[in-house]
């Protein structure tokens, strides 16, 4: 099995809306700044958070859970991925939502399992011996010196292209290739090269470069001098979910009709129990060894009530396991009924075993002041203008809809003025778009003010 570098591509839209967010903004003594790191008001809240990470860190979390309990757009995703940021800034921060797990080709707790993946990290470390010395250009003076000659016939030191990455190469000459290839020359080989002839000779070896040599890469490397490989300690972030990914071996034979159909249907590569198991197997090695470190992330779980009994069973056991992130839920319901019972009505939808479990905090509507500090943030973020007066009563809007919906006039508003000829929003912009679009609320009076217009 082999661990590679793979970046998470999905996922990404959901948190960019967030990228202003750098951390909960808490002072020394674990109290909120009204504006900090990004975050505005909700103080409550993130000096809870705080505490969260607090737990965390001196690791009194193992089995158990945050919820957060408040209105749709009350800075619920931004409070979990700020506590992720609190963690460290190569933590894994993975967000989803309840409804994600109904899927008619995969399994609900597979798609809970893959999630719980994407939010714990692994931090591998690796010793690796990189080329860090100049390549000084070798002059035909120093012929005498059969490791630095550049005459008639050149020394050259055979080594691989990734081990000089960034230092200067020449392409290697067919001719020369040829050549090398015929003498069997080795990573590591001492080589002259006949300058007029092309002709290869091994004169000796070099242990310092005896790393990986890919003749196909057709590049070679004159003698360098002085000490120029030092070891080097590097380190990569990758999720287990990645290493799931980059160790899934395709399906099928080599003919080219399976080959085909892998093209037509890339996401069936299948992550069976057993490779993970098998991953699950190696990366316990490397931690025990040190090679490896895990790193814990956040696995956000919006509109917690959205999923069901089988999906909470799963979830109190995972939250066992000694691979587990830091669960946080969120909700914006009161009591319902769980799903998949007939009738158990409970808090939020969530059986009362996990209930017990939680660490509930709760958000709430911001202020006028707030909204406007927070749109003129986005604003900026987003490369936007934005009149004061626009700002001012698009956070109007925002008191009597919701943060989000004022936040996402902001696009549309720059359209606008961008079709009149204007780089900046105004009054009129945000008007206009207040007009053509119906926030929630707005449409759920019409819906129900012409109910016998709609189907029900
Ligand atoms: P929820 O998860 O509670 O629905 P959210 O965090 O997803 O809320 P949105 O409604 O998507 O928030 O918020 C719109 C924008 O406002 C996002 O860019 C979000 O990061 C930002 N935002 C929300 N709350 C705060 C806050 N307290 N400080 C700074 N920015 C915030």
């Amino acid at each position: 099995m082999k661990i590679q570098e793979v970046t998470s591509t999905t996922k990404e839209q959901r948190v960019a809306v967030h990228s202003h967010i750098r951390g909960l903004g808490l002072n020394e003594d674990g109290t909120a700044q009204q504006i900090a790191s990004g975050f505005v008001g909700q103080e409550t809240a993130r000096e809870a958070a705080g505490v969260v990470v607090d737990l965390i860190r001196s690791k009194k979390m193992a089995g158990r859970a945050v919820l957060l309990a408040g209105a749709p757009g009350t800075g619920k995703t931004a409070l979990a991925l700020a506590l992720a940021q609190e963690l460290g800034n190569k933590v894994p921060f993975c967000p989803m939502v309840g409804s994600e797990v109904f899927s008619s080709e995969i399994k609900k707790t597979e798609v809970l399992m893959e999630n719980f993946r994407r939010a714990i990290g692994l931090r591998i470390k690796e010793i690796k011996e990189v080329y860090e010395g100049e390549v000084t250009e070798l002059t035909p003076e120093e012929t005498e010196n059969p490791l630095g000659g550049y005459a008639k016939t050149v020394s050259h030191v055979v080594i691989g292209l990734k081990t000089v990455k960034g230092n200067k190469q020449l392409k290697l000459d067919p001719m020369i290739y040829e050549s090398m290839q015929k003498e069997k020359v080795q990573v590591g080989d001492v080589i002259y090269i006949e300058a007029s002839t092309g002709a290869v000779k091994r004169v000796g070896r070099s242990d310092a470069y005896a790393t990986e040599f890919d003749l196909e890469a057709e590049t070679y490397v004159p003698m360098p001098k002085g000490e120029v490989h030092k070891k080097k300690e590097i380190i990569q972030d990758v999720t287990l979910h990645d290493l799931d990914v980059a160790n899934a071996r395709p399906q099928g034979g080599q003919d080219i009709m399976s080959i085909m159909n892998q093209i037509s249907k890339p996401k069936k590569t299948e992550i069976t129990d057993k490779l993970r198991k098998e991953i699950n197997k190696v990366v316990n090695k490397y931690i025990e060894q040190g090679t490896a470190e895990l790193v814990p992330g956040v696995l956000f779980i919006d509109e917690v009530h959205m999923l069901d009994i089988e999906c909470f069973t799963y979830l109190n056991r995972a939250l066992e396991s000694s691979l587990s992130p830091i669960v946080v839920f969120a909700t914006n319901r009161g009591m319902c009924t769980i799903r998949g019972t007939d009738d158990v009505v409970s808090p939020h939808g969530i059986p009362l075993d996990l209930l017990d479990r939680l660490l509930i905090i709760r958000t709430v509507p911001y202020t006028l002041e707030e909204i406007r500090v927070i749109l003129g943030i986005r604003a900026k973020i987003e490369g936007l203008k934005v009149q004061d007066e626009a700002l001012e009563m698009l956070a109007q809007i925002g008191v009597k809809t919701s943060l989000r919906y004022a936040n996402q006039l902001l696009t549309p508003g720059n359209i606008l003025a961008r079709i009149n000829g204007r780089d900046e929003i105004d009054v009129e912009n945000i008007e206009e778009v207040d007009k053509l679009f119906y926030d929630a609320k707005g449409s759920a009076k019409i819906l129900a003010e012409h109910s016998e217009r709609y189907i029900s």
